[in-house]
């Protein structure tokens, strides 16, 4: 029976996707972390992809998502730090590639520091980037207020 309004809890929404190519690149001393990953999948013309990278950067802002606010808190680091592990996807958000980044920080006494990474200033960094074939959009999303991913809805699929 079709709903004339969203239910409370919808399913997951999933796709398939193929992969097109893959990359790797290193980044630039002094240029900014996530930049780098947007301007290679700028280069190659990646409109999805998923991404890890390792390296060091000098300086970094992470943020925050306050669920209750559905705000960002933004955090700021200038210091050293190692990145140890960072994860994230490339997709289209109003048209531009944007390059979704999550990272894990170490300082020197090997305290770890995590979050959404929205900057970072290079010192070293390595890049893997692997494209699919179809390109990804975000759109705002309501309940979340974030903008997101496989909008469509999963029935029309
Ligand atoms: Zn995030």
């Amino acid at each position: 029976m079709p709903l004339t309004s969203p239910p409370d809890v919808l399913g997951m929404r999933h796709r398939e996707v193929e992969t097109e190519a893959e990359y790797l690149a290193r980044m630039e001393t002094g240029n900014d972390w996530r930049e780098e990953i947007e301007t290679l999948a700028d280069r190659e013309a990646v409109d999805a992809g998923w991404f890890a990278a390792m390296g060091a950067v000098r300086t970094a802002e992470l943020w925050f998502y306050d669920q209750r606010e559905k705000e960002y808190h933004a955090v700021e680091f200038d210091e050293p730090l190692e990145v140890a592990a960072c994860v994230g996807n490339v997709s289209l958000l109003d048209g531009e590639r944007f390059a979704h980044t999550h990272a894990v920080l170490s300082r020197e006494n090997g305290q770890s520091l995590a979050g959404h990474l929205d900057s970072a200033r290079v010192f070293a960094g390595e890049v893997y980037l692997r494209e699919f074939a179809e390109p990804l959009e975000r759109a705002h999303d309501e309940r979340t207020d974030l903008d997101l991913w496989l909008n469509d809805d999963p029935d029309t699929e």
